[in-house]
């Protein structure tokens, strides 16, 4: 495994990165003069060829997914750029765009004429408002340049802040003016998505990496990461760790050499659990250390690669106070569409914040796994099954600790000298 590879984040460290100067300086906008000058197949082939997945989660081939397009079909098409990224420790996008904001821009401009759309979307959070000034920014000036316009209008449309709105059909609904939930499909967004139009909906990242493979070919980015995940991507390191940050390596890399990259756990503390990719994925531990943090390597140890969202708890954490955190967020954010999560989500948070405070039951802790039973695939969309992935895995990891929770009536850790007291009564 190599070190760090910048790719995206090459120019980070140049005060100017986020300019069009900077991005320019640096080869910007070869790439879609390049594209536009190839035939819009051949551009989703090479795309194809790279191996390049959806970083948003899901991890689908980004080439196929230009591929269904149906193409001379004499309807608009359509392409949205996902990014309202708002998961618990999720932080990759907004980083990327406030210092190169341009290389999405360009990445829009490839991938709008590869599925022959004339119109492009960037839905972002409400909350980012010094993202959404620069976002801003950065596309008055590709217009003023002649990058945008000829050809491809990109509109930016900025959300009211609702976590259900990074599901990409409750981000159309949204973008249409209704209230953003998730619709049935199929049809599938290919076929009818924005505005019943055949709509191409990606990550902030996947069409950030697309200007960097159209100058370099599908071979380059085939020769990092793995078997099945190629190409290198944003690691974003947060909590109890020395220096938390975005870290660019090829997929495939474990969290411990990305700890020895980056400076390890905080001084004088250990590794507890850590999620892989965001708060939906289901935790990991010690025992997970030399994972290869590619879609196929996560999956195979029982959690999903997800958003790269790797936030580290030490030993001082209370796990079931974690976890009672991440399930109100999922209650507060559930939409309301479907029971299960509607009415589960609220259940869940009462059972945890019992067990947190010492007045649960063993009944409870078998309640918990119940109603996650009933949640986990019988809801309408992955919110309600991302909800229950931190309360089932941090019950097969630390079942002790929610039964001290239980028998010393409270939370065994001692909050001021943060170590745990089982069976102090504390
Ligand atoms: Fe809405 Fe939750 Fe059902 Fe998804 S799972 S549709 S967020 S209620």
């Amino acid at each position: 495994m190599s070190a760090l590879t910048p790719v995206l984040s090459a120019h980070w460290d140049e005060k100017d990165s986020f300019t069009i100067e900077a991005y320019t300086r640096h080869g910007g906008y070869t790439a879609s003069q390049k594209a536009l000058a190839m035939d819009p197949d051949a551009v989703i082939q090479l795309v194809k060829d790279s191996g390049l997945r959806g970083r948003g989660g899901a991890g689908f081939p980004t080439g196929m997914k230009w591929g269904f397009i149906p193409q001379g079909d004499n309807k608009d098409h359509y392409l949205v750029v996902n990014a309202d990224e708002s998961e618990p420790g999720t932080c990759k996008d907004m980083p990327l765009l406030m210092a190169n904001p341009h290389v999405l821009v360009e990445g829009c401009i490839i991938a709008a004429h590869a599925i022959r759309a004339k119109h492009a979307f960037i839905y972002i959070r409400g909350e980012v408002t010094h993202i959404i000034r620069r976002l801003n920014q950065a596309i008055e000036d590709a217009y003023k340049a002649g990058h945008l316009g000829n050809g491809v209008d990109l509109v930016l449309h900025v959300g009211a802040g609702a976590y259900i709105c990074g599901e990409e059909t409750a981000l159309l609904d949204s973008l249409e003016g209704f209230r953003g939930q998730p619709r049935l499909r199929p049809p599938f967004p290919a076929i009818a998505g924005l505005y019943a139009r055949p709509t191409v909906v990606n990550n902030v990242e996947s069409i950030a990496s697309v200007p960097a493979i159209i100058n370099n070919g599908a071979e380059w980015y085939q020769s990092m990461g793995t078997e099945k995940s190629k190409g290198a991507t944003l690691y974003s390191l947060s909590g109890h760790v020395n220096n938390p940050g975005q870290f660019e390596a090829p997929l495939g890399i474990t969290l411990r050499q990305i700890l020895e990259l980056s400076g390890g756990i905080r001084t004088g503390h250990s590794l507890k659990f850590w999620t892989p990719g965001g708060s939906s994925t289901p935790i990991f531990t010690d025992e997970h250390l030399d994972t290869p943090l590619d879609y196929e390597g996560v999956a195979a140890a029982g959690s999903m690669l997800g958003t790269k969202a790797l936030q580290i708890f030490d030993e001082t954490t209370c796990v079931v106070r974690a976890v009672l955190r991440w399930t109100e967020f999922y209650k507060h954010e559930s939409c309301g569409k479907c029971t299960p999560c509607r009415e589960g989500t609220w259940w869940l948070v009462q059972l945890l914040r019992d067990l947190e405070a010492g007045k649960g039951t063993e009944e409870d802790l078998a309640k918990l796994l119940d109603l996650c039973d009933n949640i986990l695939g019988r809801s309408f969309c992955a919110l309600g099954d991302g909800a229950t992935s931190p309360i089932t895995s941090s019950i097969k990891y630390f079942r002790e600790e929610y039964i001290a929770h239980i028998t010393n009536k409270g939370c065994p850790f001692d909050p001021v000298a943060s170590t745990l007291f089982v069976g102090a009564g504390v």
